[in-house]
């Protein structure tokens, strides 16, 4: 099947799509700019080694219009795009190519920011860098803001406790029961903050070595088999392994109030928010209750001078708390699922931001 370009463009509204191809290194590589109402596009970069060149133009696409949501629904000032390297991460990587990739990025005069994804590394960043100023998500040790994953199992934390606050009348999670899926980088974060509150954890993992590290740290948390995890009886379930795991399957086994958690794309169509909805579960849509990694690499971009930068971060992440809330109560009164809200709040905010923009200023 061979994609119709401009007219997938013109149905989901894309401004932008580069092909690169490196003769020196064979790079090749697409780069995906969705949306620039609110700022210069902001995304990461996958590098995979997609089958077809439809395949990974689908991806770049589909990520892409991901990111215009994600950065409009969070507050940042940041548009949407994606981009990706065909190819295969343990075998094809090298200084060069992501110097090439760089380059590309730079010809784009800071329209396209970018930094790491699935099958891609802050040290590939650092090569980029040699070529771009619009790297982003470089290790510490390169004078980036580092590990992502301490913001976002922050703003899923501060995520449960907005939810909490609509359907058990407080914020407090002391005593609540929160069963987790995937305890890795993020996961791990989130249960010191709900065991720093006295919450009952319960974790589930395919990784012996993650569970027994959380055990080590917390011997009184309760450990189910990974295929168990959506039937515990608890007030929050807490996604932080992968995406699709809302579906025909799992919802008439939920036995939760809430859902609140950090991985990607959790529902696998968007007929699963209404579902949840339905079932009377709250869901807190992914895209919002995730966007601590990005608060963070968009703080990177924006205060290039690294001093407080985690206390800024982890201020600017508080914001998702307040986000949600306006979800939750909107798609009370409306009566429409969490997801669709937020995807309606996104929207509002490019609309309303980009007419602003009619008036000229000059700067
Ligand atoms: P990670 O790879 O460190 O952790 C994922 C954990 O999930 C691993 O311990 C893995 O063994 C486990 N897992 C995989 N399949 C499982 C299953 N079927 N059942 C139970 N456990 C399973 O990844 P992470 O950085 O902690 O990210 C977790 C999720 O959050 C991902 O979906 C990621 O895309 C998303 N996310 C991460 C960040 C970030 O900053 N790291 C930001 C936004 C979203």
């Amino acid at each position: 099947m061979k994609i119709d370009i401009f007219k997938e463009m013109e149905k989901h509204g894309f401004e932008q799509i580069i092909f690169n191809y490196d003769k020196t290194t064979g790079l090749k590589c697409i780069i995906a700019i969705h949306d620039t109402t609110l700022g210069p596009a902001l995304g990461g970069c996958r590098m995979w080694p997609y089958e077809t060149e439809d395949e990974a133009l689908t991806d770049a696409m589909r990520l892409a219009v991901g990111m215009t949501y994600k950065c409009a629904a969070s507050d940042n000032n940041f548009g949407g795009g994606k981009s990706v390297i065909i190819g295969d991460p343990n075998k094809d990587k090298s200084e060069a190519l992501f110097r090439a990739f760089g380059r590309f990025v730079q010809m784009l005069g800071g329209r396209y920011y970018t930094g790491t994804d699935m099958g891609t590394t802050g040290m590939d960043f650092v090569y980029a860098s040699r070529e771009s100023d619009c790297m982003t998500g470089l290790p510490e040790e390169f004078g980036g803001s580092g590990n992502t994953a301490l913001p976002t199992a922050y703003g899923v934390y501060k995520g449960m406790k907005a939810a909490a606050r609509i359907v058990f009348g407080s914020a407090s999670l002391k005593g609540r029961k929160i069963a987790i899926q995937g305890v890795g980088k993020v996961g791990q974060g989130v249960v010191d903050h709900l065991k720093e509150e006295g919450a009952q954890v319960i974790i589930s993992d395919i990784s012996e070595e993650n569970i027994n590290k959380v055990k080590e740290k917390y011997p009184d948390v309760e450990v189910v088999d990974p295929d168990k995890v959506y039937d515990v009886e608890c007030d929050i379930f807490s996604p932080c392994a992968r995406g699709g795991i809302i579906n025909d399957d799992t919802i008439p086994r939920f036995k939760c109030k809430i859902i609140a958690g950090s991985a990607n794309n959790q529902l696998l169509e968007p007929k699963h928010g209404e579902m949840v909805h339905e079932k009377g579960i709250l869901y807190a849509p992914d895209y919002v209750i995730n966007a601590g990694g990005l608060i963070q690499v968009a703080d990177e971009l924006e205060y290039k001078d690294a001093g407080m930068r985690r206390e800024r971060v982890l201020m600017k992440t508080e914001a998702i708390y307040d986000i949600l809330l306006r979800i939750f109560t909107r798609s009370k009164e409306q009566n429409i699922p969490t997801s669709e809200v937020a995807d309606r709040l996104a929207e509002e905010r490019i609309e309303t931001i980009g007419k602003l923009k009619a008036n000229y200023v000059k700067r």
